[in-house]
């Protein structure tokens, strides 16, 4: 799994102990300021030590999950804290409008793995450090692979992605007599950015708030109210949307059944020729061929400063916990620069039913008459469990029984019939446990049917 020469040799000089490898006088004193010695914002029961950077240095092996605009800060981060030991999974490559932000790639990487350009970037910059890249999904990697880590931090713009992870490390957890193994936690620390908004949080899987606990706080797709698209714009999205929801299928520019298309230069220049026909309407300005592709793709505009904010708070949190000399945060940092600069920490509570972390099966209230279709509209529907495309299945007379799964399309077109029949029809019964399987999870959750009557 060692990638290259470099990393061999350098394992080769710790595995002699203390201090051997390419280090010069004073290196980490940045450092060891903040761990041998005491101060007052240290962990009640830190005693400075020259362990600790010991440990950092030889044996703590951090996992980066992506190498994007929060990676890129991330890898850096880490490795001049003195994490020598890091791997980086990252399924992208390189596009050119990565490179205002994303710092560890040029112009010549373009079109390359970013795991692989990010690491070579380091191991060459930072005498030591061994950064391994992984060009792959993350849903490529098993148990064995996550659990060799001590902390995983994420980089991700996915909440699939997110809690596909948060669901990867719930499932590494190990109860004996329902008392959780504290030695089976790995932590996770998760950043966000949005534009001049981010967040930091930390998770002790198992422990504290995960993921899907605190669903309900990213919430569904924003969008603008009809009533102000079609009659009171204020804002130059308005009109954009107006002419991207409303024009197009009217006047069918580009003819009968073509969909709007955000790559289609073409396409773009229409929506934002008539969204600057609706904007003088109103006397709204700000309509431009920038803003249009934005609204019609999507586009939340990346902001470097954000993105090194938040991963400082990240590799921050880390070094806290793999150093055990400083108390963690709890659990939760929010960041806002867009009208000055806010902070703001809470702790996000745990939710005794959360669906991921809970180890309770959910109710699901249905009436018997109560059709398949509205059970799978709640699953995705639900702010708690906003699923993306769940498959279900149930025992029924003994048998293994798929009710409906949409991913495969042979076994969606048989058991699209099933959506139109009753729980009663489909011989489920009150009680019932239902196996749900889903993208946000690598597990399949159980749920149990509650009839309402
Ligand atoms: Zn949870």
């Amino acid at each position: 799994m060692l990638n290259g020469g470099v990393c061999v040799v350098f394992r080769m000089v710790v595995d002699g102990g203390t201090g051997t490898r390419c280090e010069w006088e004073g290196r980490w004193n940045h450092v060891r300021k903040f761990l041998e010695r005491s101060g007052p914002f240290t962990h009640p029961d830190f005693e400075a030590s020259t362990e600790s950077l010991q440990f950092m240095l030889d044996t703590c092996k951090i996992l980066v999950i992506g190498a994007g605009g929060l990676g890129c800060e991330l890898l850096k981060d880490l490795a001049l804290s003195g994490f020598c030991n890091i791997h980086v999974v990252d399924m992208d490559t390189i596009d050119v409008s990565n490179l205002n932000r994303q710092f560890l790639f040029r112009p010549k990487d373009v079109g390359r793995p970013k795991a692989d350009v990010a690491a070579e970037f380091i191991n060459s910059r930072i005498p030591g450090c061994c950064v391994v890249p992984h060009c792959k999904k993350i849903q490529d990697f098993d148990e064995t692979f996550y659990r060799q880590f001590h902390i995983i931090v994420c980089g991700l713009d996915s909440i699939v992605a997110r809690r596909w992870m948060n669901g990867m490390l719930l499932s590494l957890l190990v109860y004996e007599d329902g008392v959780l193994d504290p030695s089976s936690i790995i932590p996770l620390i998760d950043g966000g950015t949005e534009g001049f908004k981010g967040n930091a949080r930390v998770i002790l899987p198992g422990m504290t708030a995960c993921i899907d606990c605190t669903l309900e706080l990213y919430p569904p797709q924003i969008n603008f109210p009809m009533c102000t698209i079609a009659s009171m714009p204020r804002l130059p999205e308005h009109c954009i949307e107006y002419v991207r929801i409303l024009l197009w299928p009217k006047e069918k520019p580009f003819g009968d059944g073509v969909g709007l298309d955000g790559d289609d230069p073409d396409h773009i220049q229409w929506v934002y020729q008539k969204s600057l026909e609706r904007a003088a309407e109103f006397s709204i300005t700000g309509v431009t061929y920038r803003l249009t592709q934005g609204v019609v793709k999507r586009i939340i505009p990346a902001v470097a400063s954000t993105n090194a904010v938040i991963a400082a708070a990240c590799a921050t949190e880390v070094f806290k916990i793999a150093s055990s000399a400083y108390i963690p945060l709890n659990n939760y940092m929010v960041f806002n620069d867009v009208d000055g600069l806010y902070t703001y920490t809470f702790e996000a509570e745990r939710k005794e039913n959360c669906s991921a972390c809970s180890q309770v099966p959910q109710d699901l209230h249905f009436s018997p008459s109560s059709k398949l279709q509205e059970v799978l509209d709640y699953l995705t529907e639900s702010a708690s469990l906003q699923m993306k495309s769940p498959a279900i299945t149930a025992t029924v007379e003994g048998k293994n029984k798929t009710l409906y799964l949409q991913s495969v399309a042979s076994i969606e077109q048989r058991t699209r019939p099933n959506l139109s029949k009753t729980l009663k029809e489909l011989g489920l019964s009150d009680g019932q446990e239902l196996a749900i399987a889903d993208v946000t999870t690598p597990q399949t959750m159980l749920f149990r049917l509650s009839f309402t009557s």
